[in-house]
C-alpha cells in the first residue's frame, strides 16, 4: 500500500477530478424528531452536498450494486405469444460508478458481499458487472454510540477499496491500493508522509478505538449459539419483532432475494423480477404448495441471527454482520445486535 498526504483544501479537486463519472456520496436528507441530521447515500452534483461528515446512514449503499429491485430478464413476444419471442438481458451498468466517502465498515461489508456473490461456483454477473465498474473512495469515521464495528473487527479497511482518506484536521492521509487512485492523486498538490505525519495518523487511530461504546462479545460465539438454538431467549425477542424487514433493507450485508414473473395481460411482454427480501419476513420460508418452514416470528428472527453469525462463519470463518447498527437504529421494536447476542450469551 502507498501513502500520500494532502491538504484538506485538495478534496474538491479530487472531487472534480472524479466528477466525470457518476458520483454517489453521503448526503443529507432531512433531520428527525429531535433534529438531528438525516443521511443517506445518493447521486452528488455538487462538492458542497458531500458531507464527510456523517455519522452513519440510514441506509447502506447496497441499492447501487444490489439494487432493491432489478429485472434478471425480459421477454418479447410475437402474435400474442404463438410467434417467436426474444429474451433481453440488461446487467444494469451504463456509467462508470464512484463511491465516495464509505466508511470502513461499508467497505468490508463489500468484501463479504464479494465473497458470496462472486467466489462461489455460480458468481452473479449483475452484483458482477457493477462492482467492475466502481471506483471506491473511503473515508475515516468518527464512531456513534450504537456502532460495534470494532468487535467485528471491521473497524478499519485493508482491502476494497481504491482510495481511503483520513481526515487529519487541515490534511489528509491517503492510502491508496490502485493505479487510477495514485494517477488520480498524481494531478494533484499531495506529497509522502513524513514521520510526524505517519505519528499523527497512529495517534488518529488510536483516539478513534477509544470511542467505541457499544460492544459484542464475539468470542465462541458459532458454539454458543448451537448450544442455545432452543433457548426461550428467542421466543421473547421474535414476541417484540414486527417482521416488518426494515433490519434487512438497511442492512449491508443482507443479500437474500426473491424472484417474481409477471406477463402482461396482452401477452406481448414479461419479466422476471428480482426483489431483496428479508428472513424476517412472514413468508420468506413458504414454499411451493403452500408450506411455510418458519411461521413464527421468533423461529424467523432466529434465523437472521444464525445466518450472520454462525452459518456465514462456518462457511467463511468470519461473521457476515459488520456491525455498523443500522439494523438496531431502524428497528421500530428497538431490537439491536449487541442486545440479542448479550442475550442469548446469558441465557440459562
Ligand atoms: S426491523 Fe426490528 S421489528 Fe422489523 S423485522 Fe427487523 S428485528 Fe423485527
Ligand atoms: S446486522 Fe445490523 S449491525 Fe450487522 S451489518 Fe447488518 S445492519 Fe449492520
Amino acid at each position: 500500500m502507498l501513502f500520500k498526504v494532502f491538504p484538506e483544501g485538495e478534496l474538491i479537486r479530487l472531487f472534480e477530478l472524479l466528477a466525470a463519472d457518476k458520483i454517489v456520496g453521503p448526503v443529507k436528507k432531512g433531520e428527525d424528531q429531535h433534529g438531528r441530521s438525516l443521511y443517506d447515500f445518493d447521486v452528488v452534483h455538487d462538492f458542497a452536498d458531500l458531507r464527510l461528515d456523517y455519522g452513519q446512514t440510514i441506509h447502506s449503499a447496497k441499492n447501487w450494486f444490489l439494487p432493491y429491485r432489478e429485472d434478471l430478464c425480459t421477454f418479447t413476444f410475437q402474435d400474442g405469444g404463438s410467434g417467436d419471442w426474444r429474451k433481453d438481458v440488461d446487467y444494469g451498468v451504463y456509467a462508470p460508478l464512484v463511491l465516495f466517502g464509505l466508511h470502513p465498515c461499508d467497505i468490508n461489508a463489500l468484501n463479504k458481499l464479494d465473497k458470496v456473490l462472486l467466489g462461489g461456483r455460480y458468481p452473479n454477473p449483475f452484483y458482477g458487472e457493477k462492482r467492475a465498474n466502481m471506483f471506491i473512495v473511503g473515508h475515516s469515521c468518527s464512531p456513534q454510540p450504537f456502532c460495534f464495528c470494532k468487535s467485528m473487527g471491521t473497524d478499519s479497511a485493508i482491502r476494497g477499496f481504491d482510495l481511503f482518506l483520513t481526515r487529519m484536521d487541515d490534511l489528509y492521509f491517503a492510502e491508496i491500493l490502485s493505479p487510477r487512485a495514485f494517477h488520480l492523486l498524481e494531478q494533484i498538490d499531495c506529497h509522502e508522509p513524513d514521520s510526524s505525519e505517519h505519528r499523527r495518523y497512529l495517534d488518529m487511530m488510536e483516539e478513534k478505538e477509544s470511542l467505541f461504546v457499544a460492544h459484542v462479545d464475539t468470542s465462541d460465539l458459532t458454539k454458543i449459539l448451537d448450544l442455545e438454538f432452543q433457548a426461550p431467549v428467542w421466543q421473547e425477542w421474535g414476541q417484540k419483532c414486527l417482521s416488518c424487514g426494515t433490519c434487512a433493507q438497511v442492512c449491508p450485508t443482507c443479500y437474500c432475494y426473491g424472484v417474481a414473473e409477471q406477463v402482461d395481460m396482452d401477452l406481448t411482454h414479461a419479466r422476471k423480477e428480482k426483489m431483496l427480501y428479508s428472513c424476517n419476513l412472514l413468508d420468506f420460508a413458504v414454499v411451493a404448495g403452500g408450506h411455510n418452514f418458519r411461521p413464527e416470528s421468533h423461529t424467523r428472527i432466529k434465523y437472521r441471527y444464525y445466518h450472520k453469525h454462525r452459518g456465514f462463519v462456518e462457511a467463511f470463518e468470519e461473521s457476515l454482520c459488520v456491525g455498523c447498527g443500522r439494523c438496531g437504529q431502524s428497528c421500530l421494536a428497538r431490537i439491536t445486535v449487541p442486545e440479542v447476542i448479550a442475550s442469548v450469551r446469558a441465557s440459562k
